[in-house]
């Protein structure tokens, strides 16, 4: 028996080969480091998105938050890139909460596909360059489906459309699975096999909305969205694809699987962030103490968000807890007090540009270095421990950080809410001093109570 390293050589050594440029990205399909082509690339990029039936979780702003970044540090390094980043707006869990508050599956799919665009503009981060939906996608779907069966490696079964997993050699190399154990996927006994995974499921009484297609009514299965997505917005070759690291199976392996059964490269470099974990769990719906991305960003403020998605390597699990956003929020506040103490920009002299331009290329090794924003930000504290504000501002400009020095003026009225609160509170008040902060909170400010009486922040 061929061991997995053998059988899977053929898909592992699509990279780009040994190459002059610098920056390098952890691959899973290769479980090393690759470099990009050289600059300007392109860098075509294409990153799950969420499904959308609720307000989006705060780990379902990592992915987003690391593509966001990603995208501006490479534009930075003289790249051109394009970003994709899916909306999936048909699905199961759709179906299923739609149909649990009594309204169509399509509008409430389309009121959370808003959240989820409202929500994620809270970070400040700009948008991907197309956010395109499974359900202005269906003409490809049907297409690349269309392809597979013509090429037999799909078949039809119960008005369900099936990928034969057992005719795709390559089958199971991202996750490192040999394909006698492949994890069984949708049981079901019309199948040929039980690894067989569905691109097309025939229209259920229980789901409302349905589309056409030479098989009848239904709609797409999962995983054949991304497939025809990434190749309508990016060609049929392209350089990242990015996700959370729970989607390597089985989506990723079957997006694998449809495109390059399909005769497409798809893609070249895999890139998996590691999950949020709740006291050392993955944080599922399941453990409840559900922390939504929009109550974080009210709770903490987004530079708060953003610091602390910066301190772990984006592929490592990250501990999500109050301390972790305490942390964060105080490191914040160390470089917004640097930068406000700090005076306004200055005139750089050529020696002060000199220095400086040796000072960026330290943060340039961190980041060509599989994106290390952890080492980043270390290099950034250095910056303000020894007043290199010049160089603080531009490097935390990248992360959208750069709004930290500016002194927010406190609407007077707000002013007046938050004495009335202390005044509330002096007598005892507790009531009334809640119902003061939650107006304060209402206005996108923050109270907090200061050895002085009070300190008023804005939310974003
Ligand atoms: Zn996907």
């Amino acid at each position: 028996m061929h061991s997995i390293a053998t059988r899977c050589s053929a898909v592992l050594s699509r990279g780009f080969g040994p190459s002059i440029a610098l920056v390098k990205i952890y691959d899973t399909s290769t479980r090393s480091l690759v470099a990009l082509p050289e600059r300007p690339g392109p860098v075509r990029m294409y990153f799950c998105g969420p499904t959308v039936y609720q307000r989006i979780h705060v780990g379902n702003a990592r992915p987003f938050v690391l593509s966001m970044w990603l995208r501006r540090w490479l534009i930075e390094c003289g790249y051109d890139v394009t970003l994709v980043e899916n909306i999936t707006d048909v699905n199961d869990k759709i179906y299923d909460a739609a149909r649990a508050e009594g309204i169509a599956s399509t509008d409430l799919a389309a009121q959370a596909a808003a959240w989820y665009v409202e929500d994620t503009a809270l970070l400040g981060l700009g948008r991907p360059d197309v956010e395109p939906l499974v359900t202005e996608t269906m003409p490809e779907i049907v297409g690349l489906i269309e392809d597979l069966v013509a090429r037999e490696l799909a078949y039809e079964a119960d008005g369900d459309v099936y990928f034969r997993v057992r005719d795709f050699e390559d089958y199971g190399c991202l996750s490192r699975q040999r394909p006698d154990d492949v994890q069984e996927q949708e049981p079901n006994a019309a199948k040929e096999d039980p690894r067989d995974f569905a691109l097309w499921k025939g229209q259920k009484p229980s789901e409302d909305a349905h589309w056409p297609s030479p098989w009848g009514d239904g709609r797409p299965g999962w995983h054949i969205e991304c497939s025809a997505m990434a190749e309508k917005f990016l060609g049929t070759d392209f350089e990242i694809h990015g996700g959370g690291l729970d989607l390597v199976f089985p989506h990723h392996e079957n997006e694998l699987a449809q495109s390059r059964g399909a005769g497409r490269e798809f893609a070249k470099i895999w890139m998996h962030n590691g999950m949020l974990q709740l006291t050392g769990e993955k944080m599922s719906k399941s453990l409840g103490n559900i922390a939504t991305l929009r109550e974080v960003v009210e709770e903490w403020g987004r530079e708060t968000l953003l610091l602390y998605f910066m301190t772990g390597l984006w592929r490592n699990p990250i501990d999500f807890s109050i301390d972790a956003m305490d942390a964060a929020a105080s490191q914040v506040e160390s470089f917004r007090n640097a930068l406000r103490s700090g005076g306004a920009p200055s005139e750089a002299s050529p020696a002060a540009d000199s220095a400086n331009d040796a000072g960026w290329q330290e943060l340039v090794a961190a980041l060509e270095d599989d994106f290390n924003t952890a080492a980043a930000l270390a290099i950034f504290h250095g910056w303000r421990a020894t007043g290199q504000h010049a160089l603080l501002r531009r490097g935390l400009a990248l992360f959208g950080l750069d709004g930290l020095e500016v002194e927010d003026a406190v609407p007077p009225d707000l002013a007046a809410l938050a004495r009335a609160r202390v005044a509330a509170r002096a007598a005892k008040d507790f009531d009334e001093a809640d119902r003061l902060r939650e107006q304060i909170e209402q206005a996108g400010w923050g109270v907090r109570d200061t050895v002085s009486g009070f300190e008023l922040v804005r939310r974003r």
